[in-house]
């Protein structure tokens, strides 16, 4: 492979989704020149259609208040289900399958009040030992709430490796399935960027019984998912990270087909969950709407859900089929620049099978001298992320990420080495 900018610029020329890059706000230097964006798993960057979106319902909301729940130009009642067809068709689920509310840690919590019902006899729930912070707090505060502080279940690499064997997540699961209430795994691994097989750990762990949930902030808008397909229970995700949404937009949430009448599954009821025929009556008994709709708890912020119908709207038009395909050569590109130029100062933690990992590559770097070399890179431009102790995640998001961009990159970070 030709290691020069001509050659990214060769890449970029033939790719088909260049003219997409357009339609983002790329942050700008000090210097006025673009930024080396690499941090959309972090937070995505903002469309130039997300202002016009908003506007319109400022514009609406000025224009009619109350009255814009019916007539706005997007009326506000129905305008979580905008988003139903298309945050579906990215997850690969169907539209009954799909909402869109409130955010990630409270969704957890929300279906592990339906999905987590543990018993004396089955209370455990497993989750990666690295998983996300707030999956983990959710997960042990979930445990202890029901009296059960001793029932978290890890999955660790073993001794000296970092990511975790598929054999050794079947073996927990078959050998102590009986006691595990839920399984819950991020997908990919946020730290790791290691994907795992959802539908084999699905059919494992429903075969013993248990639940089995999936938290997709860093696959959702990332990976090419099935989720219907996958037969998992429930998924939920953020949107602000691939999904290029805005910072703390709201979230979204997968319940299968197989739950959406099941109206005996215990959860937590709001009026936004209720019939809609008879939801403004307020003197029903709690009705819920069939499928994952019927887990709404309140009337969502529609401000935020406008800049998610935004970044949907490109997400629709481009398809992830198009954009998987792109992003596994665009991070193929990143992994065969740090091969050839960094073998012996950076390691990449992330899986080498393009089919176990997403757009993100983990670096650790030999020298251990991670942090200072991350501060100097991000001096010369490059956004990127820092997690403790020693990785720097690199994300490449296909939508609005170069061949070039890329190629920088591994530029600044070889020079940054060097010195
Ligand atoms: C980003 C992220 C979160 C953040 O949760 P919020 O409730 O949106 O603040 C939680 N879990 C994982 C795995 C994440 O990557």
């Amino acid at each position: 492979m030709k290691q020069t900018v001509a050659y990214a610029k060769e890449l970029d020329g033939k790719d088909e989704l260049k003219k997409f890059r357009d339609k983002f706000h790329i942050p700008l230097q000090e210097n006025g020149e673009e930024h080396i964006y690499l941090c959309g798993n972090s937070l995505g960057l903002q469309p130039k259609t997300t202002k016009v979106y908003i506007k319109q319902e400022l514009d609406d909301w000025a224009a009619y208040g109350v009255e814009g729940h019916l007539h706005a130009k997007n009326p506000w009642l129905p305008y979580h289900e905008y988003l139903n067809d298309t945050m579906a068709k990215v997850v690969g689920a169907k539209p009954i399958e799909v909402v869109v509310m409130n955010t990630l840690s409270v969704n957890l919590h929300l279906l592990m009040a339906t999905f987590y019902r543990p018993t004396k006899e089955r209370y455990k729930i497993l989750i990666e030992s690295d998983a996300f912070p707030s999956d983990r707090y959710a997960v042990e505060s979930q445990l202890k709430f029901h009296g059960y502080a001793d029932g978290l279940v890890e999955l660790k690499p073993r001794e000296g490796e970092t990511l975790l064997r598929h054999d050794d997540i079947e073996a927990k699961i078959e050998a102590q399935g009986d006691e595990i209430a839920l399984i819950l795994i991020g997908c990919p691994n946020y730290y790791t960027g290691q994907v795992f097989n959802i539908k084999r750990i699905a059919e494992l762990g429903h075969k013993k019984g248990c639940m089995v949930g999936i938290d997709l902030a860093h696959g959702a808008g990332n990976l090419k998912l099935e989720l219907h397909d996958s037969e998992i229970d429930f998924a939920a995700w953020c949107t602000y990270k691939y999904l290029n949404s805005g910072p703390g937009s709201v979230g979204g949430c997968f319940i299968h087909e197989r739950h959406a009448k099941a109206y005996d599954l215990p959860r937590f009821a709001g009026w936004w969950g209720h019939d809609k025929e008879t939801r403004f009556g307020m003197r029903d008994d709690f009705n819920p709407i069939p499928g994952a709709e019927g887990w709404q708890l309140s009337n969502p912020p529609i401000l935020s859900l406008a800049a998610i119908k935004a970044s949907l709207d490109i997400f629709g038009e481009v398809g992830m089929e198009v954009l998987r395909k792109k992003s596994v050569e665009l991070t193929g590109y990143l992994e065969n620049l740090l091969k050839e130029l960094l073998a012996s100062e950076v390691e990449i933690i992330t899986p080498k099978n393009p089919e176990e990992r997403g757009c993100q590559l983990s670096l650790q770097l030999v020298s251990g001298y991670g942090k200072q070399v991350f501060k100097a890179i991000t001096k010369r431009g490059v956004i990127a992320d820092w997690r403790e102790p020693n990785v720097i995640r690199i994300a490449p998001a296909p939508l609005y990420n170069s061949f070039e961009d890329v190629f920088k990159f591994v530029s600044i970070l070889k020079e940054e080495l060097q010195k």
